[in-house]
């Protein structure tokens, strides 16, 4: 194994840990992939945590459409819909999936997040659209991630969760967190009345601000 495997199967593990314990996950339902040359490194099906090592993180050829993998576990249930993100979107080289409270709620609507607050446009437009239903782990559900991420970052799964993407694993988890407080944000706002949405023009000022500005993520993923 090389330096550079070595060091992000160790990131996805305190990745992992960080998730938990801040909130943003619970028990092993969240589950985080990266990309590694011609394969994805993803965590394993039904390891606590805390139970977590390196060694345990599976390794699957990004080409295979038979899910064989490689190492003595078997890989994230959810395996299918990372596999097709990091195909499809060679722009990213991480995925993040999670239950998280705020983001599940509105999944459980199955209502997209409008532009009620500008943070909004570090996911690539004016919404947080929500995935059409369909069961874990099925090609099904990886269609329908794939149409609801398409020119964005991050998306919500009815009756599910969240999934967010991005270049790389630090980015990828601040985004998580960015989703799940925009969620938190959005479903305070709707309870004590109608959030004003920002018109698509502010949101474009807004991409384009962040582009310059090269917003990065804050300290807590700054392990990697
Ligand atoms: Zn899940």
């Amino acid at each position: 194994m090389t330096e550079g495997e070595r060091a992000l199967r160790e990131a996805i593990v305190t990745q992992c840990r960080w998730m938990n314990a801040s909130g943003l996950n619970q028990g092993t339902s969240g589950n985080i992939s990266a990309r590694h040359e011609d394969a994805m490194l993803i965590t394993p099906s039904a390891v606590p945590y805390e139970d977590l090592d390196p060694g345990m993180i599976v390794r699957m050829p990004l080409s295979a459409e038979d899910g064989r993998f490689e190492g003595s576990l078997r890989p994230s249930t959810e395996w299918r819909f990372h596999r097709d993100i990091l195909r499809a979107r060679p722009e990213f080289g991480a995925v993040v999936h999670t239950h998280s409270p705020h983001a599940t709620a509105l999944s459980m609507l199955r209502r997209e997040i409008p532009a009620c607050h500008y943070m909004i446009a570090a996911f690539g437009g004016s919404t947080i659209r929500c995935a059409d239903y369909a069961t874990f782990g099925t090609a099904e559900l990886s269609r329908n991630a794939l149409v609801a991420l398409e020119d964005r970052k991050g998306c919500l799964l009815a009756n599910h969760g969240m999934i967010v993407a991005d270049e790389d694993l630090a980015r990828a988890m601040w985004l998580a967190v960015e989703l799940e407080t925009l969620a938190r944000q959005y479903v305070i706002a709707v309870q004590i009345g109608t959030p004003f949405v920002l018109d698509d023009a502010e949101i474009e000022r807004m991409q384009r601000a962040f582009a310059g500005y090269g917003l990065r993520p804050a300290t807590q993923a700054s392990e990697e």
